[in-house]
């Protein structure tokens, strides 16, 4: 099967999905800063540049798109039917550079939290998760 969209498209439709990671990092750094939580953005200097960086607690939170990050079992996850000689060691890559990142951040001391893009929408639940990761 080959692939419906032109390279063209396709970069448009990249775009609309980073633009879409962006509006995610946004709700969650809305629903953190509303708990009382002040975190820095995007530090160049640790690994993954980590979407909230809460230094006094050596902590950092990943807002991570479940298609581009590989959400394990998850719907949103599903691989494109076209060019998936293009797209899985792409997809691939992104799922291992997180966990080297992962593992180097650790190393390092720093404790780390995932949000995923599906789990956005229950702002309840991710609340209280928040609440306990940076709590203790
Ligand atoms: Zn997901």
């Amino acid at each position: 099967m080959t692939d419906i969209l032109t390279p063209t498209q396709r970069s448009q439709r990249m775009s609309l999905i980073r633009g879409k990671n962006t509006r995610l990092e946004r709700r969650v750094r809305t629903l953190i800063h509303s708990m009382g939580f002040r975190y820095r953005l995007h530090r160049y200097d640790l690994p993954g540049k980590p979407d909230l960086v809460f230094a006094r607690q050596k902590k950092v939170i990943f807002v991570h798109g479940c298609f581009f990050h590989r959400h394990k079992g998850c719907s949103l996850a599903r691989l494109p039917k076209s060019r998936t000689e293009y797209w899985i060691p792409k997809l691939e890559g992104n799922a291992k550079r997180d966990a080297r990142n992962a593992a180097v951040l650790k190393s390092l001391g720093w404790q780390i939290m995932l949000v995923w893009e599906c789990q956005i929408k229950n702002e309840h639940v991710l609340g209280l998760r928040v609440q306990k990761f940076l709590s203790f």
